[in-house]
């Protein structure tokens, strides 16, 4: 027996803090090999062309419609360009976006409107933010809509998956941790464009974790002087000026109650909370509101009382072939009600394979899945994104009509 006992301490390496660094550096060069094939030959991701069916769709035409509205004298539609085969005509990003705006006009921010912030949170990770967060800030700006992304999450998944490392290409300082610290007041620092034209972003790294601490040292010290000083609101007065220049604000959450997602849930307008279907995510998002009434509730009695336009119940990854996703889908209904939005986003092979080739089903290339499943993913998030652009739109009216009674 103890001889056995002996055999199994020395057939066992232990593991030294050093072997821990190394690995961190070999992982790390793996996953930075791993982009460069993924987004070869050229480093850098390129937004997707639209074909003219796909424009018609957004902006209520058939293709002749289209036509005549390009060729039309005096239009200022942008015409596309004909594909490299010459047989097709098709659509930048951009061209499509400014196709919206004047097409859907009615839909767009109105003036003196100010950006609508939307947090998509959930204490529980793998539940869908991120790629909730991407694509909806994808299908926003698809409709004309400048949208700015904001990562909150020191894992930096909203990061790369608009192709940018976070800890080879995001400094501390081009994060939010300089508003965490107080070396800056306005968010504006940290704005960069993204390949995705109509999406800037403020990008995470794993630095921005120090916020944890910063956040409460920063209130203590305030108590200490009786200086005022509120943690939670630091991203609300960082997105200032940006909600004067965007018209939605996308916040990507850590899957944590952290400091940070006290901020994000605090400078929200609108919260959004992927939810699958399963028994243990279900007991987790219960946790969630508990705390997040216990914490946001008890902070928001220290100053104006906190309302939200929306809160939306996602149900995220649903697999239908699961035979528990029915039960499950009942209990969320019961206790959620009204606030489980009518859009479920099935689970699909699909989004696995675009979050593989790190993006989403947006940036899904033709002839990288069967056009059929991709059509089914996409249709359930098109209409996620029309579901809260309709909530944005009614944010944008409330907005509106408080400044008229104001006057
Ligand atoms: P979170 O931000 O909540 O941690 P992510 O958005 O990173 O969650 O998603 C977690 C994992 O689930 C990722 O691998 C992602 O590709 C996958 N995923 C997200 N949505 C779907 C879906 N509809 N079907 C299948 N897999 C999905
Ligand atoms: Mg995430």
């Amino acid at each position: 027996m103890a001889n056995k006992l002996v055999d199994l301490v020395e057939g066992r390496e232990r593991v030294a803090m050093e072997e821990i660094g190394a690995q961190a550096d070999r992982a790390g060069k793996v996953l930075a090999k791993v982009r460069s094939v993924m987004l070869a030959p050229n480093v850098g991701k390129s937004a997707p062309k639209f074909t003219a069916t796909q424009l018609g769709t957004l902006v209520n035409l058939n293709t002749s419609q289209i036509d005549y509205r390009v060729k039309k004298e005096g239009s200022d539609f942008p015409s596309g360009s004909l594909n490299a085969a010459g047989n097709r005509r098709e659509f930048a990003l951009s061209e499509v976006r400014q196709w919206c705006r004047g097409m859907r006009a009615q839909r767009m921010r109105p003036e003196g409107g100010e950006a609508i912030v939307i947090s998509v949170a959930n204490f529980k990770g793998g539940v869908a933010k991120t790629t909730t967060a991407v694509t909806l800030a994808q299908g926003l700006s698809i409709r004309g809509h400048k949208v700015l992304v904001v990562d909150c999450d020191p894992q930096g998944s909203l990061t790369t998956l608009f192709g940018i490392l976070p800890d080879a290409e995001v400094e501390a300082e081009d994060t939010i941790l300089p508003l965490c610290t107080g070396d800056e007041m306005s968010a504006e620092y940290a704005i960069r464009n993204t390949y995705w034209d109509g999406i800037d972003l403020i990008p995470a790294t794993s630095a921005l974790f120090s916020a944890e601490f910063t956040l409460p040292s920063r209130q203590k010290d305030a108590v200490n002087r009786k200086e005022e000083f509120q943690f939670w609101n630091v991203l609300h007065y960082g997105l200032e000026t940006a909600r004067q220049n965007y018209d939605v604000i996308i916040v990507d959450t850590p899957p944590s109650l952290s400091y940070v997602t006290i901020n994000a849930l605090m400078a929200a307008d609108g919260i959004i909370t992927p939810l699958p279907p399963n028994a243990l995510d279900f007991a987790s998002s219960v946790q969630f509101w508990n705390l997040f009434h216990d914490v946001a509730g008890s902070l928001s009695k220290q100053g104006k009382p906190k309302v939200y336009e929306f809160i939306d119940v996602l149900l995220s990854k649903v697999d239908s072939s699961d035979a528990a996703t029915n039960v499950v889908r009942e209990w969320i209904g019961a206790a959620y009600g009204a606030k489980v939005l009518p859009i479920e986003i099935p689970k699909t092979s699909t989004a696995a394979t675009a979050s593989a080739e790190f993006g989403s089903i947006y940036d899904l290339k033709a002839g990288t899945a069967s056009s059929r499943t991709i059509k089914r993913a996409v249709d359930a998030y098109e209409r996620l994104v029309e579901t809260i652009e309709d909530q944005v739109v009614s944010a944008w009216a409330r907005q509106v009509s408080d400044m008229e009674s104001e006057q």
